[in-house]
């Protein structure tokens, strides 16, 4: 495991309990989507070894689960979003303005 937790980690860790009891509201496409992430790049997707020809070092990699919600497999695709996004602010600064009606609405 590594030393930060994703969002895999949290679904092989509580997946199945959460499953239990949240059984009425999951549908196929979110038990199809928990499961894809909680094995992501995992021995259970097989997976292949790349080996340098120079100098012959080996490293096995596991196959991703290609799912759309996956953070693994759509990491790159957020960040290159994400640089796209900025690139478009213009150079003054910004400042987040936010409303209160949510906190009206619960009382
Ligand atoms: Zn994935």
């Amino acid at each position: 495991m590594s030393a930060r937790l994703e969002v895999a980690d949290i679904f092989r860790r509580h997946g199945e309990v959460y499953r239990r009891v949240h059984d009425g509201h999951l549908g196929r496409v979110e038990r199809r989507t928990m499961s894809a992430i909680g094995l992501c790049r995992t021995a259970e997707l097989g997976g292949h070894v790349e080996g340098c020809s120079s100098c012959g070092a080996i490293r096995v990699a596991y196959n991703s689960c290609r799912n759309r919600h996956c953070p693994k497999c759509q990491g790159q695709a957020c960040r290159d979003w994400l640089a796209a996004r900025q690139d478009e602010l213009l150079p003054v600064p910004y400042q987040q303005a936010a409303s209160i009606n949510w906190l009206k609405r619960k009382k």
